[in-house]
């Protein structure tokens, strides 16, 4: 079917492949990889993202929201599947019943999901200094014992999530706490077999944290930057937003333009493309210094974004017409629009501004590897 409204954003299937591969080769076979999916999976689709992370042998996916693991497991696939703590204590016995591996953070979630009625799979989280969920070193006593009185709890592992993935003493610090919590569980006889910290930060800077398990989200759909890029050189699946000009028009000089009256070349005539694509689709409105790409040139966006149109200058750029294509993120002819370049241009990173735009915008898949012979010519 021919979509009626001509803005997409490309997701790389195939880009997504290389990066679960790269994140295994990194870790070795040994250690089980949870291909984080919340978030609709980082905007880029929990269904499609979690059958290729099926086929290409992740061991696990995590999620946040229970309804994308429902979504997930009707759609047929049946890898292991670990929800992160979002529900409260009350909803334990719709939880247990979805046949995912539930994180529990608290005594009341404990209580809950040990009285639930059914057996369950669980992680316990551990809080090592996040402040955000977990146990902390006080509640493990109280924890080790309900646990050895609840045999329908089966406890798989512990997780927890390191905060300041920057500072390699705050890491060391939390690590510590960690192990402390984890050796007096053991004490106490509760020693579940899984032990997972690393997130895609740490994968990149710490190889020592793997332990035997890893939850990467940002990695596998290559949104890491700076220095973690440069670690793990994972491509981004967000790769495109595409979309074409439905009207040219030419204006005469003093004309104001779009919301807030711009006039970016006083005294001139403008020629100006209306793109249907705004801040509905997860833009910011204000965009004022960003640029799309028309035939393979930057055509300044012209005052603050609509909510399904944006208007861009066009005066340079001979020949623009109706119908032709414009990037907003990827390559046209020899120009190109970076993730980093549409982080700067929004002054959002790019974690928060791709996933939002991926989710805002008609999503088209991708999925073929590429042929290396065009690699070869560059093209
Ligand atoms: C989101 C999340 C991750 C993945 O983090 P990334 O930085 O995207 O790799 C891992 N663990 C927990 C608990 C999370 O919430």
């Amino acid at each position: 079917m021919t979509a009626l409204r001509p803005s997409r954003v490309v997701i790389d299937l195939a880009a997504l492949r290389h990066n679960v591969r790269l994140l295994r080769r990194r870790i070795g076979p040994s250690v089980k990889l949870y291909a984080v999916c919340k978030g609709d999976a980082y905007g880029c689709g929990a269904v499609a993202v979690a059958r290729v992370c099926e086929e290409e042998r992740a061991d696990a996916i995590a999620v946040g929201d229970p309804e994308d693991a429902i979504t997930i497991r009707a759609a047929g696939i049946r890898l292991p599947m670990l929800a992160y703590g979002v529900t409260d204590p009350q909803l334990a016995g719709e939880m247990a019943k979805l046949g995912v591996i539930v994180t529990i953070f608290d005594h009341d979630g404990l209580a809950a999901y040990g009285s639930a009625g059914s057996e369950v799979d669980a992680f316990l989280e551990l809080d090592c200094g996040f402040g955000r969920l977990g146990f902390t070193p006080a509640d493990i006593d109280a924890v080790a014992g309900e646990l050895l009185r609840t045999p329908s709890i089966r406890l798989r592992g512990l997780y927890t999530h390191l905060a300041a993935v920057d500072d390699p003493v705050a890491v060391a610090g939390q690590m510590t706490l960690f192990a402390d919590m984890a050796a007096a569980l053991q004490a106490q006889g509760v020693n579940p077999p899984e032990r997972m910290v690393a997130s895609s930060r740490v994968i990149a800077a710490y190889p020592h944290l793997d332990l035997n398990a890893v939850n990467p989200g940002r990695a596998l759909y290559g949104l890491l930057e700076g220095r973690y890029a440069q670690d793990l050189e994972v491509r981004p699946v967000i790769s495109g937003i595409e979309s074409r000009i439905i009207q040219v028009k030419d204006l005469a000089p003093g004309m104001r333009m779009g919301y807030g009256g711009a006039d970016p070349r006083p005294g001139s005539p403008i020629r100006a493309a209306v793109v249907p694509i705004g801040f509905a689709g997860g833009f910011p409105r204000n965009f004022t210094d960003g640029y799309i790409l028309v035939h393979g040139r930057r055509a300044p966006i012209i005052g603050m974004m609509s909510m399904e149109h944006t208007l861009v200058d066009v005066s340079d750029i001979a020949g623009a017409r109706v119908g032709d294509e414009v990037v907003l993120l990827g390559r046209q002819g020899s120009a190109e629009v970076t993730p980093a370049d549409l982080a700067a241009m929004t002054g959002l990173e790019a974690l928060e501004i791709l996933p939002r735009l991926a989710r805002g915008l008609p999503r088209a898949y991708a999925d073929v590897a590429p042929d290396p012979s065009t690699l070869a010519s560059g093209s």
